[in-house]
């Protein structure tokens, strides 16, 4: 025994001699869930919090961060971050980690799953540009997808209600017939299934807006049955945005399922200035007991396709068919005739934005028409000496439907009222993208780039909309609590190390309308599942995403984590009697006869390996004082967890060897 314990000593200290892996001192820790900040220490140990308080002078760790005079936050959670297909061109995510955001909710009508021949063809235009190939069908199959890629910040999506349809019905303008809508329903089972966080939609899209309400409720009621929310881009955010409220409080209620309004809104210049209505028409249904919470992102200027201001029949059909009719003389007059007109039950966007001058090209797909980027349709009008509207619809035709453009049509006291609601999230509503790279190419929306900073610096800092604990919770807890996101969103033991560090003093948004791929200032460290990402305001190069998984995902109970099963070797160590062995000595040894992992039986008899790493062939030997050694030859593959038991031996009482 002396001749071990010396050995032992002669040893340099090994790595996991260190208390933690990062240790966070001296932050101002906000916790996320509203409370004033406190001044603490946090200990990190792999993916997870070990440790919130004041750590101790002597705590060690192998990496050490100095907070001091920086919030120290749980990662901002984005409720509808668009990045699902662009992390797979870009996993870095730069637009959104330098935003501080660790973990997106996305997947608004058409997800990412379920995909089929047509939904493919249809994105091929994208899909070609990008160099990208859908190899998956199922939910299950893009998660499996991503996690083998790797990513910079969590992903997390719903299943689209659109995405269903169109894979049962394509872009056909009609309704489902009873097996049809069995089929769609099915669908929205199997994503559940594979993770899906509920059911959602976006009703002034085509082919979305073909849906009638009692499709949305049935659909809706597969989500509920598994622990989802229902989750929608309206009907109509503008002149009919009361009747677009009730048909989704009508869908919470018939499928009793908790509404998610995303990103919340009065669009429409005319509109201006009811926002107070709208929230108190949202209050009275929280009163009544519909649980219904709303996001938003902060800006006056929405951003969608350019074709999405010509009305939802048009689209009927898919891409090609909707092009050929824009080349039709008559069907443009008819578009002009609908979108002069005083709007109605379709939100008429070109009237919303006070007409041309409101509408900004902002990205472009075809490099040739990289010109049209950073115009409004009104200047192109004058540019190439044409009417306005002519002007959006030969953009339209010429990038085959690929343009996106800003709306200016909000006003920004409706935008703050709702902001100050406690139930209003935040989401940023825009792909990530980086300033280097294929996801360079084009301008953007600022929101994609200052949507957080822009809230902590513009509102809480400079104009005092918000306290700084209550901003954050809207970041962090309020959006992990609605999606029923497993330990995170707080900074808690036990939660994931999704963690958000800035300085309160310089954090801002610098992206502009002009000038919009500018990243965010004053986030210094992010880390993401306990991987350091950013450091001072730098991409370190590592990044620590995941899929994540919602409610009802089949694998929860072999994986809590979403993480592929890992196996683990245990057991029990007894004596002859089946008393329970302490401190016994389990080691695993490969086959060249060197030790892989040691532990030390506990009170219970029990010892634990967790490990990802395979063992084949290798031995497991035990070891205690006073009894015989033993050993047993273990095939192991890394995911499939072994269970090994030894009943030791006594040996005789002995003058003992410790003279
Ligand atoms: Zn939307």
């Amino acid at each position: 025994m002396k001749r071990i314990l010396l050995l032992l000593l002669l040893l340099p200290l090994p790595a996991y001699a260190q208390q933690y892996d990062i240790l966070i001192r001296n932050g101002r820790v906000v916790d996320g869930a509203g409370n004033p900040w406190v001044q603490a220490d946090l200990g990190l140990i792999a993916d997870r919090i070990a440790f919130v308080g004041q750590a101790a002078p002597g705590v060690t760790a192998k990496q050490t961060i100095d907070a001091r005079g920086l919030v120290v936050a749980p990662g901002f959670i984005d409720m509808l971050g668009q990045s699902e297909v662009n992390v797979l061109i870009d996993k870095q995510a730069f637009s959104k980690l330098t935003q501080g955001v660790t973990t997106e909710v996305t997947g608004e009508g058409e997800s990412v799953a379920p995909q089929d021949d047509f939904t493919i063809r249809e994105a091929k235009d994208f899909l070609e540009h990008f160099k990208l190939t859908v190899d998956w069908r199922t939910l299950d199959e893009y998660f499996r997808r991503l996690e083998a890629q790797g990513s910079g910040v969590n992903i997390a999506t719903f299943v689209g209600a659109t995405q269903v349809r169109e894979v049962v019905l394509g872009k056909e303008d009609r309704a489902p017939t009873k097996e049809e809508l069995a089929k769609m329903e099915e669908k929205v089972e199997d994503a559940m299934f594979d993770g899906a966080l509920g059911l959602s939609t976006s009703l002034i899209y085509a082919p979305a807006n073909y849906a009638s309400t009692e499709e949305l409720i049935a659909l809706a009621k597969v989500a509920s049955k598994y622990g989802g929310i229902y989750a929608s881009h309206i009907r109509n955010e503008g002149d009919s945005e009361m009747q677009a409220l009730d048909e989704a409080f009508r869908i919470g209620r018939e499928a009793n399922i908790p509404v998610e309004i995303w990103h919340f809104k009065v669009a429409g210049k005319q509109n201006w200035g009811k926002m107070p209505q709208v929230i108190a028409k949202i209050e009275e249904a929280r009163a009544q007991g519909l649980d219904v919470t709303a996001d938003q992102y902060p800006y006056v200027a929405a951003a969608t396709s350019l074709g999405a201001t010509i009305p939802p029949h048009f689209h009927a059909g898919g891409q090609e068919a909707f092009l050929k009719r824009l080349r039709d003389p008559a069907v443009r007059r008819q578009i002009r005739d609908e979108l002069m007109g005083s709007g109605g039950a379709l939100e008429n966007m070109w009237r919303g934005t006070g007409g041309p001058e409101g509408i900004l090209v902002v990205s472009v797909l075809d490099p040739a028409l990289k010109g049209y980027e950073g115009l409004t349709v009104a200047q192109i009008a004058t540019q190439e000496k044409k009417d306005p509207l002519e002007a959006l619809l030969d953009l339209v035709i010429a990038d085959r439907d690929n343009v996106g453009a800003a709306y200016f049509e909000m006003s920004e006291p409706d935008v703050r009222l709702a902001m100050q609601q406690p139930w209003v999230a935040i989401d940023t509503d825009y792909g990530a993208l980086n300033t280097v790279g294929p996801l360079s190419e084009s301008k953007s929306h600022p929101r994609a780039w200052g949507t957080f900073p822009r809230i902590l610096g513009k509102y809480v800092r400079e104009e005092k909309v918000l306290r700084l604990e209550d901003a954050i919770r809207k970041m962090t807890s309020l959006p992990a609590q609605r999606v029923k996101l497993a330990d995170r969103g707080l900074l808690r033991t036990g939660y994931f190390a999704d963690i958000t560090i800035f300085d309160p003093a310089t954090v801002m948004d610098v992206a502009t309308f002009e000038d919009p791929n500018r990243p965010a200032r004053g986030i210094e460290y992010v880390l993401v599942n306990g991987v350091l990402s950013l450091d001072h305001g730098r991409l370190t190069g590592r990044f620590g995403g995941r899929p994540l998984r919602g409610p009802s995902w089949l694998g929860r109970s072999v994986s809590p984590d979403g993480l592929p099963p890992r196996g683990k070797i245990e057991g029990v160590i007894t004596d002859e009697d089946g008393w329970p062995v302490l401190r016994a000595a389990v080691s695993l040894v490969d086959s060249s006869g060197k030790p892989v992992v040691t532990d030390s039986t506990k009170k219970d008899g029990r010892y634990e390996f967790p490990s990802a790493a395979p063992c084949d062939p290798c031995r497991l030997t035990v070891e205690r004082d006073g009894f015989a050694s033993a050993a047993q030859f273990v095939h192991y593959n890394g995911a499939n967890s072994l269970w090994f038991s030894f009943a030791l031996k006594r040996v005789s009482a002995q003058p003992t060897t410790d003279d």
